[in-house]
């Protein structure tokens, strides 16, 4: 009989990282710096008010500094290119992060391209990339924060990693693409699926380790998973009608009983990537919510750190 499935505490592990951090941030206010980090939010984009709202608490409750340029929607790529260059000039700011989307006359990648590699905590810049892929960033590599998430998921819960066959399904800049190279970089054997792959269910089905980032409400279903692999579910998808609600949580299920509570209540509910009842023959699994999604800001505030430290390290070098 097979046991039940390991929840991994996404919440619980982004804490004791956040905690880390502000310890280390103590430490560094105590040699004479305060990390700092600049947000840019460009217009009012409702869902990213609310996730950089949160990220400036949350660099409040660590320590560091933060700032806020809310630019207008209207502004130019030239204007917007000038505030990043003061940005990247100023010393008490270590880390840049542009929050996206931008608006769709803005140039996206010459923007991300344009902020100094050593401030960009998104990880988004070739140089990061480039350093990510070739594998030689070391401990002060600056990697995009919801793919190094998961990794500290499956290195602090213990989950082997090293020979493991893990398949990434979406191969977006920003999830599926470094996520797979950190797998590889961690000695998995990585295959990465997207919409144009054949044979989805076969490939997903020899899988110890599957990353869902799809942005596709229970795409990977029970009869897609090996029993007793590991799932880490990437996807924040809202669900508001009540069948929707009763194919994820039917009322049948007990355990299902708060989420629909919830769902009457608020009249939506957040939903993975992965069905509810692929999590049951898992051997372990992210929640959703309180899985990956907990540890992005996470990861945030320890490259802002990690930023800080990297920069005055090499300016101390330098002037030796
Ligand atoms: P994206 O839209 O950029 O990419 C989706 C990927 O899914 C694409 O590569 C595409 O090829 C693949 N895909 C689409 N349909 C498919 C199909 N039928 N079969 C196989 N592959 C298919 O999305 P993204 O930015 O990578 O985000 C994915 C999900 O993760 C979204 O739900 C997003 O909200 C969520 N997300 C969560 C966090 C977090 O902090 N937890 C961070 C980023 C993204």
């Amino acid at each position: 009989m097979s046991s039940a499935p390991r929840v991994l505490n996404g919440l619980a592990i982004a804490s004791d990282i956040k905690a880390e951090v502000a310890g280390e941030v103590a430490t560094a206010r105590s040699a004479g710096y305060t990390p700092g980090l600049a947000v840019v939010l460009v217009g009012d984009v409702p869902a990213s008010q609310i996730y950089v709202r949160s990220k400036v608490k949350t660099c409040a409750e660590l320590g560091i500094y933060s700032e806020m340029i809310t630019p207008p929607a209207t502004i130019s790529t030239e204007e917007l290119l000038a505030i990043v260059a003061s940005l990247n000039a100023r010393n008490d700011i270590d880390g840049i992060l542009i929050q996206l989307p931008l608006p769709a006359h803005v140039d996206t990648p010459l923007l991300l391209d344009a902020v100094a590699p050593e401030k960009d905590v998104d990880g988004f810049h070739p140089v990061n990339v480039g350093r990510l892929l070739s594998g030689t960033g070391g401990d002060d590599l600056l990697a995009p924060c919801t793919p190094a998430g998961i990794m500290q998921i499956l290195k602090r819960s213990a989950i082997p990693v090293a020979g493991q066959n893990a398949v990434v399904i979406g191969r977006s800049n920003i999830v599926g693409k470094p996520v797979a190279a950190m797998l590889i970089n961690a000695s998995a054997t990585v295959t990465v699926c997207h919409s144009k792959t054949h044979n989805l269910a076969e490939i997903t089905r020899q899988a110890d380790i599957v990353v869902a980032a799809i942005g596709r409400p229970g795409f990977l279903t029970a009869e897609m998973v090996r029993p007793g692999a590991t799932l880490i579910d990437v996807g924040i998808n809202r669900i508001t009608g009540e069948a929707e609600l009763a194919e994820f949580f039917p009322p049948t299920h007990p355990e299902h009983a708060d989420r629909r509570a919830l769902w009457e209540k608020r009249g939506s509910t957040v939903v993975g990537d992965i069905h509810p009842a692929a999590f049951a023959v898992s051997g372990a699994y992210t929640p959703v919510p309180g899985g990956v999604g907990a540890l992005t800001i996470a990861m945030l505030m320890k490259n802002t750190l990690t930023a800080a430290r990297t920069r005055r390290e090499k300016a101390s070098r330098e002037r030796k």
